[in-house]
């Protein structure tokens, strides 16, 4: 794994791909890996060919949100071939699927972060993709550095939750994909709101239009804005997100 990978084997490889879009947040804990998820999902549904990379390192979660926990990658001689979700046939891959259990901890600095990177972008072979999620780390740390150095991005969806919407964290992270030349899509407010399951009324337990006021401020567009929902987080926990059948994404075009 830890041979140089170089910017025109990357280049070759994500040459296949029409979109690349990377999912960032401020912090953890916000739901980026869930939005994550929650996109790739529309994204098939409406018949596209979706592929999420996990460049969580360090706290990945995307396998198990649709049960891969202890999914195999195959080799061929392309490179790395990404497992592939039970329903819509989604391509993911982690690190997690190349380490020799999963509760084995990555304890890595800066540079094996930018390595590990560049060798998942140059050695994997997506085929043909119409969209490649990136699921970033939270924060402007060592992994979104090196993908916005490393690849054109199409787009940065930035996540939060309206607790976070009005601390400089999010701001920061927006102003690092300017910095970057990296075209951010929008914001995705995830535990916007709470519909009650007995008389459907709405309560903006967090307080309401965070993401509009912040999404006006820098021009941006409010992509999709997701309640806290009991019933996505229980198919989270056992892996059957795709079973999930709300889709708050109906709007977006990325
Ligand atoms: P992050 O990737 O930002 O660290 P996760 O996507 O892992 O966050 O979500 C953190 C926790 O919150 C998970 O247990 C997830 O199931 C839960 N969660 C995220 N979004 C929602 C939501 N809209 N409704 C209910 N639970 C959610």
């Amino acid at each position: 794994m830890h041979q140089t990978v170089s910017d025109q084997e990357i280049e070759e490889k994500l040459s296949s791909v029409k979109k690349k879009i990377a999912i960032m947040s401020g912090k953890g804990g916000v739901g980026k890996s869930t939005v994550t998820a929650l996109l790739a999902i529309h994204l098939a549904k409406k018949g596209n060919r979706v592929a999420i990379l996990d460049t969580d390192f360090l706290g990945p979660s995307i396998p198990k949100l649709f049960g891969l926990d202890s999914a195999n990658v195959g080799f061929t001689d392309k490179g790395i071939e990404p497992p592939v979700t039970k329903k819509y046939g989604i391509k993911v891959l982690s690190i997690q699927f190349l380490l020799p259990d999963s509760s084995t901890p990555v304890i890595w600095r800066g540079p094996m972060i930018t390595g590990v990177m560049k060798d998942l972008l140059g050695k994997t072979d997506w085929g043909e993709l119409d969209y490649l999620l990136f699921d970033l780390p939270p924060g402007t740390g060592d992994a979104p550095l090196t993908l916005m150095q490393t690849v054109k991005l199409d787009g940065v969806v930035m996540v939060a939750s309206p607790t976070e919407l009005t601390s400089l964290i999010v701001e920061k992270a927006l102003n690092m994909a300017r910095m970057m030349n990296t075209e951010v899509s929008g914001i995705v407010e995830n535990m916007s709101y709470f519909r009650c399951p007995h008389c459907g009324e709405i309560s903006y337990i967090f307080g309401r239009d965070k993401a509009k006021r912040l999404a006006e401020k820098y021009g941006l567009k409010v992509i999709a804005e997701i309640p806290v929902d009991p019933e996505l987080a229980e198919l989270s926990d056992v892996g059957e997100i795709e079973s999930y059948e709300r889709d708050y994404f109906e709007d977006v075009s990325l």
